[in-house]
Formats: C-alpha cells, structure tokens, sequence
C-alpha cells in the first residue's frame, strides 16, 4: 500500500488512523526500512508492507500505551548508522548491521538452549519461498560457517495458483544462490490432488486439510532422505497463535504434541530455530537480506482461519503492551512440560498406519482418512 504523505506525519500515527498494528507491518520510505517511530515528510512516499493479510481492524484509531510513549531516533542505539527497526521490548532503535548481529545470536542461542542441532546432522529445511523459511535459510546457510551440518530444502506444492508458483520460484532461486540444494514434491504428483481441488470440493477446514497433507510429505520425504531433523521456519507469533488456539478450541493436551513424539522412529523430529523471534522482526530480516514482498504475499486461503483473527489481537495486544507475545510462549513451554507428563502414557502408544506406514496415533493415519473422505 503506497501513500504519499500529504503533510509531515508520525508513522505510528498514520498506522493507527487506518487501524493498522505497528506489529503488522514493516514501512519503507525512499526504497529503504524504517522504524514506525519515525516521521514522514510532506510529499515523501510511504510504502506499507503487508507481510501478512490484515484483517478489518478492532485497534484504537490512535497510538496508545507503548507508542505513545514510543521516542523517535535518528541514530542505531550500537552505533552512529540509520536505523532500520525498533523493537519496542528492548526500546532499542537498530541499524542493519547491528540488528542482524542481534537476530543471528540469538537463533544461535536457541539452537543451543533447546539442543537443535549437533555436529554431523542431515537438516531438511521446509523451504515455501516465504519470509519466514528464506530468513530461515539463510541464517542456518551462517551457523554453519561453525557448526558443521548438512542442509537441504524441501518444498512443498500444494498446487495453489497464483500463490505458490512464484513462491516456489523464488524458493529455487535462493536455493540457487546460497548453493544448497532443494527437493520440490507436489500434492498433486503425492495425493492426486491439488489443495485447490480440495477447496473446489468444498472443504470447510481447507488449512488443516493442507497443514496434516503437507507434514506427512515433508516427514515422509526426509525420513526417504535420510535426514535426521527438520527444520521449520516458525516464529514467535506461530508459537503465541498456537496457544492461544489450543486454549480456545479447548484442546489442552495439543500443548504436547507441538514438539514431536520422538518415541516414534518413523518421525523425522522438527526443530523451529525462530521460535523466540517475532514475525515482524524475521520480516525485517528477510527484507535486508533480499527477500522481496509483492501483492502475492499471502495464501488466498488464509483469512477463513481463526488463527488469522487470532493473529490480529496478539499484534494489537503486542503493540500495546509490548512482550505479550513472548509471556505467552513462555507459558506455552511451561504448560507443554506439566502436560507431557499426562500424555507420555499415550506417546507409547503411536502406532503406524495401516494403509501408509506414517506414525499415527490410531489404526488410520489422519491424513489417509482425509484422503479417503474426498
Ligand atoms: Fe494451506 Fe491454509 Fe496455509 Fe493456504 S493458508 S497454504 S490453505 S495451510
Ligand atoms: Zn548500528
């Protein structure tokens, strides 16, 4: 969305008049990013950034809490460049330099503190072309300048017209240029279906039906490869919008099951690398280091979801009361322990499926069962 500033206006400000999280977003003026905190010029070009769909807004129409109080800067708190990002938690405004500096140490801190990785791993990354995973890409192609593993991508076509072709476009493109080599599989060519033909039939819950679909491929395919994990680029907002959801529909014991159940030798186990790190923020980071956003950003098939309306008030509850998103992961983790030890009985149970061979947790797989309802 391109504005051109009719007179001198806070960023902030016009985010807000048009009911528009700072969270939701990056802004570009004059070709490069900056901080909402700054102020536009009469006649400047405001380039609004949609990373994701922004749904009819519930926000207040002005800043209030944090960015009212939010200061603007001129300078990188670390050094004397311009800054590009301020993360309200830490009130910090950073440059590049020193944001990426920050952004690379700390997915290297979580890879350490949950013991993601080891020397000599086979990783599978699930590389769609979008930011999160290309963010993930490339900062795993960095750690191993250190940690020496393998690493291959593996996308998905889900068979989404418009959407997906030029994400897998770009996915190959960058596969290309960090020289790792990529792995493309299809609903289609797997399932016999695209999920587009699944919505054709009229499939209420299209994003589950495409979510289970897509983690049998990706674990089938790199249990095929030989991998030993798979790395998935899910953020900080995945993990709060995952919580939250299990809370509302009332499904508790999904707080196990986020990571998998390594009982299972048939489970290739998941690693989420940007687990700590808010979506805006891997945004930010894919855009400084090429990724590029267009009008087909987004899967058309994504706003049905209640995670879309769930995502909305975590932005605007973030930019309110600024770490909101990380207490909620926080207590995720904890409440995943307290109800592991209630499921673990369970866990010993996975079965594999009858009809494909794919852990389950009943005599048919879920996915094989969806098939068979089409
Ligand atoms: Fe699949 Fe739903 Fe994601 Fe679209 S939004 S790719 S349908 S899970
Ligand atoms: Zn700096």
């Amino acid at each position: 969305m391109e504005i051109t500033a009719k007179s001198e206006i806070k960023l902030i400000e016009l985010l807000y008049s048009l009911g528009i999280p700072a969270e939701a977003v990056l802004i570009e003026i004059g070709g490069k990013l900056v901080p909402e905190t700054a102020t536009a010029k009469k006649g400047h070009k405001i380039n609004i950034i949609f990373y994701k769909h922004v749904p009819p807004s519930s926000s207040p129409s002005e800043p209030r809490g944090h960015w009212a109080r939010a200061k603007p800067k001129s300078t990188c708190d670390k050094c004397k460049s311009k800054p590009v990002i301020y993360l309200p938690y830490a009130k910090v405004h950073l440059c590049k330099k020193h944001f990426s500096e920050l952004f690379e140490k700390r997915i290297k801190r979580t890879i350490r503190e949950y013991k993601m990785l080891k020397k000599g791993d086979k990783v599978g990354l699930g590389l769609s072309g979008g930011k999160d995973s290309y963010a993930l890409l490339y900062t795993l192609s960095k750690v191993r300048e250190s940690l020496p593993f393998e690493l291959v991508a593996l996308t998905i076509d889900e068979g989404i017209p418009g959407y997906r072709d030029a994400a897998i476009e770009n996915a190959e493109k960058r596969c290309r240029e960090l020289g790792i080599s990529q792995h493309v599989y299809s609903f289609s060519e797997e399932y016999g279906k695209t999920i587009s033909q699944i919505a054709k039939a009229g499939k209420e819950n299209l994003c589950s039906y495409c979510g289970v679909l897509r983690r049998k491929l990706l674990n089938s395919k790199s249990r095929e490869l030989g991998l030993t994990k798979l790395a998935i680029g899910h953020n900080l907002d995945d993990v709060a919008q995952t919580a939250m959801l299990n809370l509302i529909r009332n499904e508790p014991m999904r707080f196990a099951r986020f990571n998998d159940p390594v009982e299972n030798e048939r489970f290739v186990p998941r690693i989420r690398p940007l687990r700590d790190i808010r979506e805006k923020e891997v945004a930010a980071y894919a855009y400084l280091h090429g990724h590029k956003y267009d009008s087909g950003c987004c899967c058309p098939h994504a706003t049905g979801a209640l995670r879309w309306s769930v995502r909305h008030e975590l932005n605007s509850l973030e930019d309110q009361y600024p770490g909101t998103k990380s207490k909620i992961a926080t207590s995720f983790n904890t409440l995943q322990e307290i109800v592991k030890k209630e499921v673990s009985a369970d866990n010993s149970n996975l079965k594999c499926c009858k009809e494909c061979g794919e852990p389950a947790s009943e005599e048919i797989c879920m996915s094989c069962k969806m098939l068979s309802d089409l």
